[in-house]
């Protein structure tokens, strides 16, 4: 199992540097964030021990049971899931990164909440980026008044945007919905926010997220075998 978990992990890393020399971004430019949601602690901390650092997580309750229980770890946890208003406190508490952020109100309570002894939560704005079959994400038109909001918050710090594109299996039509976002992401940079991340690609098209300047793949599948 930890043999397999370290040769899937290094597979991953692989496609990862292949992209970004295929797509004339830096080495390093593209980080890995192991989507563990579903997955019990001990094959994370198995991914751990082969080297991962940052675990993504989509529920709040299994999320935290699995935290506790990897506390000894050095881990860096980002939550990506659907955020509800009653939940953010727990969030702001053991989090480092949100990249679900689709409303100033769950943004306001996360910078209140966020305790002053951490450093201020990173945050990703999630944008319904073409037709997502999700409801979740902010519309294109709305996003950079709500990015100015968000980084006007003190308790926060406004990193980039973040997408869940519908499946597709062609990969000029995986690019496109990227290609949004990193002009949406330009235009807010060109309106001075400062930002540095864009969040997306997924097992099935991390390859076209990179070729549209992907920092941050968020990987599940890949790393860990089919979901149950
Ligand atoms: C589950 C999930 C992923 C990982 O998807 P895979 O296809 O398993 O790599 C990435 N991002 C979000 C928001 C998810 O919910």
């Amino acid at each position: 199992m930890n043999r397999e978990l370290a040769e899937r992990l290094q597979t991953v890393l692989d496609r990862i540097r292949a992209a970004e020399r295929r797509f004339g971004r830096p080495p390093g430019s593209v980080r890995l964030l192991a989507v563990s949601k579903t997955r019990p602690a001990d094959t994370i901390a198995a991914l751990a021990a082969a080297g991962q650092r940052c675990f993504g997580e989509n529920y709040l309750q299994e999320a935290s049971v699995k935290m506790a229980e990897l506390a000894a770890l050095d881990l860096e946890w980002h939550f990506i899931g659907p955020i509800q208003a009653n939940k953010t406190r727990l969030i702001a508490e053991a989090f480092s990164w949100v990249h679900s952020v689709d409303r100033p109100k769950i943004a306001e309570r996360l910078s209140a909440q966020r305790p002053e002894r951490l450093p201020p939560l990173n945050i990703c704005l999630q944008v319904n980026i073409g037709r997502e079959p999700s409801k979740h994400g902010l519309e294109e038109a709305e996003t950079l008044a709500v990015a100015r909001a968000v980084s006007a918050l003190p308790r926060l710090r406004l990193r980039g945007l973040m997408a869940i594109p519908a499946p597709s299996s062609a990969f000029a039509a995986q690019r496109e919905p990227f290609a949004r976002l990193r002009a949406l992401q330009e235009r807010l940079i060109a309106a001075g926010l400062a930002l540095d991340t864009l969040s997306m690609g997924m097992t099935d098209d991390l390859e076209a997220a990179i070729a549209e300047g992907s920092t941050l793949t968020r990987i599940g599948t890949a790393l860990f075998g089919p979901r149950a």
